[in-house]
């Protein structure tokens, strides 16, 4: 049976960061130094002069063209050995599920030897990582609260995380401030992956009475942000942190569907990032999740944002392969929706079929 952790020190509300310094402080340790991980987009914005950094701090901003690479952990742990930094007072990340997931990886790394994808999988790190604080600029994948960091590691092509009970943050701070710069398209994007998570557990085979109560507020919640004329007013902004919390710590009780094996298809194959992956794919799930379906579609009209079309359309014989492969691998989401012969249903035919209908 699970035995479930969910974060233990969050902070909610506008304004929240300018609590940072508070909670550095009280962490006294005998390195005082403090390792920044910062979403690229905040380099040169206000944001940073109100961040309490010191003179023997780093700070690295994180690029969001990819997403994480198990290549990438290392080479930022690697600068640390280098540098003489390897064991800080904290890490700190501030930005998206990116930014999020690399200092949880590089957390990890920091006190458990050998390389990132020595800990793709479940329950394989050791050691508790270096003390963490997460601090999300944008809202839905759930990072913030979740059990994993997601990574791909190129060479095998696997693209999944280090699922433990050390990559939880030790402390978040929710500020909904933060979240205001975001563009609209993103944070729709964004915001979708935790109604699509949500959606894809409540109908699937391997329920739990608290993974369902957590996804059934988070799609509450997700329904009175979307269904609204401004899904980025101050109110919405800060329903929406709530919900993307929410949803992650649903993530630890419950098992995705058949939306998101076919997003880590398009992530693999086409390098599509993972929640406009999503959004196409729910394009194209008419027949599993009619209901939802609809109010999907519903949802990105009252928004106006236009879900893009066609990625999919015309690929050679081989890049259905590779896209039916990378899908179908989820057995665990893919049982959960369809039995664990969903293999009858999603043959290559019907798996092109569907990608094609993107
Ligand atoms: P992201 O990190 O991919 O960032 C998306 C874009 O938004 C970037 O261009 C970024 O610069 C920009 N951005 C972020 N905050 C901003 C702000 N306040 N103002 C302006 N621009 C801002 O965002 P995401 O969608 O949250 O994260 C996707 C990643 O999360 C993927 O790598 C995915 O694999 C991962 N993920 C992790 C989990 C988990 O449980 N660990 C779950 C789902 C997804
Ligand atoms: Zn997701």
């Amino acid at each position: 049976m699970n035995n479930s952790k969910n974060i233990l020190n969050y902070m909610f509300g506008k304004g929240a960061i300018e609590n940072l310094v508070e909670i550095l402080n009280k962490k006294e340790s005998e390195n005082n130094y403090v390792i920044y991980y910062i979403d690229e987009y905040f380099q040169n914005n206000k944001l940073i002069t109100k961040l309490p950094i010191q003179n023997d701090d780093e700070i690295f901003y994180v690029g969001t063209k990819d997403e994480p690479k198990t290549q990438y952990i290392n080479k930022y742990r690697d600068i640390l050995i280098e540098k003489n930094k390897k064991t800080p007072n904290a890490i700190v990340a501030i930005g998206g599920g990116i930014t999020l997931d690399t200092g949880k990886a590089v957390a990890n790394l920091l006190t458990n030897d050998g390389d990132a994808e020595d800990y793709q999988g479940w329950d394989l790190v050791k050691n508790p990582g270096i003390y963490k604080i997460g601090i999300p600029t944008i809202s839905g994948t759930g990072a913030e609260a979740s059990r994993t960091c997601v990574m791909t590691n190129e060479k095998s092509g696997l693209k999944l995380g280090m699922n433990s009970d050390y990559t939880i943050y030790d402390q978040l701070i929710l500020d909904p401030n933060l979240t205001k710069t975001v563009p609209k398209e993103q944070y729709f994007y964004t915001g979708m992956d935790t109604y699509l998570h949500c959606i894809e557990s409540l109908n699937g085979e391997f329920r739990n009475a608290i993974g369902d109560a957590f996804s059934q507020q988070a799609i509450t919640l997700c329904r009175e942000v979307f269904l609204s004329d401004d899904m980025m007013s101050d109110e919405n902004r800060e329903k929406l942190m709530v919900a993307s919390y929410l949803g992650g710590c649903a993530l630890a009780n419950s098992f995705v569907g058949i939306i998101h094996p076919f997003s880590a298809g398009l992530s693999v194959v086409l390098d599509t990032h993972h929640c406009i992956g999503n959004c196409i794919t729910m394009n194209a799930m008419e027949e599993f999740y009619p209901k939802e379906f609809e109010e999907f579609n519903l949802m990105a009209d009252k928004q106006g944002i236009k879900i893009p079309k066609g990625i999919a359309a015309n690929l050679d014989e081989e890049k259905y392969k590779a896209l039916y492969n990378s899908t179908v691998i989820h057995e665990k989401p893919l049982s959960n929706a369809l039995s664990i012969n969903f293999k009858d249903i999603l043959t290559f035919e019907k798996v092109k079929e569907i990608f094609q209908r993107m």
